[in-house]
């Protein structure tokens, strides 16, 4: 286990709400952008800050709407305020519409060595089911245009599993995407339905459907093996990279379930055995900084077997999977004793494998990673 910590700063702010998303945020008011950086100062100057940092992240919401300037006025507080690693992984999310050359300069220059961008489909009608604003083409162009100007750890995001999308309409819109972008990195996720968006009441009226259980593997098994024959391997359920050096750092310290602070309205953090998160409310976090308070909505202390079954739960994520010993060595657990017939059982029906100290989802294990966590907890 590595010492430090990462940071992960979330920008509260889309220029629409995509007919999906969940995440917080809205439209920036007037003077708004700018508050925004000057309250996430006062929060990062208010946190602890022992230890060094390893990762950052500028996620949302949307990071590429502050644009250059003011993302690197809070990457140079965060640099004064913290020690951050010579090698710091910094990344930061854009949508594709924003991204210029001189956004993608202005952020190299800042120091983030990593983008990734929102990318979602090349096809126009899914872009319009989405609700997002860009046009197919401008992904691929927002990736030309960061790496012109030298960022090359480049990742993309991408949605599958749309209605009515089979398994061979998810392999060619993904190939598609990923042929066009060649990004270092793929985050492709498929679509899920959250209360409170305007797909969840599409649902529910019945003017879309989703997929059957057994579709959803359809398609995840088409998405999964089309990015292997691609050269992008998957190393979390969702996410594939063109070698490990390309795997996000941030995003895995949370699947090692390590420690992070999180800066911004909604933000989590984790401090074991303390997880945290601020106000979902920008007028919340904005009038706490007015009135010198902190924005911290919650916390909860969790117990060892709680933690111990988000350790599983989230390494059964990965293909790494779990480290037997490193689990016995922080929680006292003897899992492979202990869950001996549940695992047995997982084996035989192709989910699990144990190797070298370890157990590792297969591909089917990996589309069903949280129930076979749940059984062996
Ligand atoms: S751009 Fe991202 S964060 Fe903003 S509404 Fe769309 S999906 Fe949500």
């Amino acid at each position: 286990m590595t010492d430090g910590f990462a940071i992960y700063v979330h920008v509260p702010f889309c220029r629409r709400k995509c007919r999906y998303c969940d995440f917080y945020s809205r439209p920036p008011g007037a003077g708004e952008l700018d508050q925004f950086v000057d309250a996430l100062a006062d929060e990062a100057s208010a946190r602890p800050r022992a230890g060094r940092v390893d990762t950052i992240y500028f996620g949302g919401g949307t990071p590429s709407l502050l644009g250059a300037r003011r993302l690197a006025v809070i990457l140079d507080e965060l640099r004064r305020l913290y020690e951050i690693a010579g090698d710091a992984e910094i990344t930061v999310e854009m949508n594709p519409q924003d991204v210029t050359p001189e956004l993608a300069a202005g952020c190299l220059d800042a120091g983030f060595n990593r983008a990734s961008v929102g990318v979602q489909s090349v096809f126009a009608e899914e872009l319009g089911f989405l609700g997002r604003l860009h046009r197919p083409s401008d992904g691929p162009r927002a990736v030309e245009i960061l790496r012109e100007a030298g960022i090359t750890e480049i990742g993309i995001d991408l949605i599958y599993g749309l209605p009515r999308q089979t398994p061979a309409m998810a392999e060619e819109r993904v190939r598609l995407a990923v042929e066009s972008c060649r990004p270092a990195h793929v985050s492709a996720y498929q679509l899920t339905y959250s209360e409170n968006t305007p797909l969840w009441s599409e649902l529910e009226l019945g003017r879309i459907r989703r997929h059957e259980e057994h579709d959803e593997f359809g398609l995840f098994r088409s998405v999964h093996r089309t990015l292997r024959g691609l050269d992008y391997p998957a190393y979390e359920v969702s996410n594939f990279s063109l070698r490990d050096e390309h795997r996000s750092r941030h995003n895995s310290r949370y699947w090692q379930h390590l420690p992070y602070v999180g800066l911004g309205p909604s933000a989590h953090s984790f401090r074991p055995p303390v997880r945290s998160w601020n106000v979902a409310d920008l007028d919340k976090y904005l009038a706490a900084r007015t009135a010198g308070e902190s924005p911290l909505d919650d916390s909860e202390e969790l117990t060892d077997e709680q933690l111990a079954a988000e350790a599983v739960m989230l390494a059964l994520r990965t293909t790494d999977g779990l480290d037997l010993d490193a689990f016995r060595e922080r929680f006292g657990n003897d899992l492979a004793g202990e869950r001996a017939e549940q695992i047995s059982h997982a084996e035989s029906e192709g989910l699990l494998v144990m190797a070298d100290g370890r157990l590792r989802p297969t591909l089917a294990g990996l589309a069903v990673a949280d129930r076979l966590a749940v059984e062996l907890c």
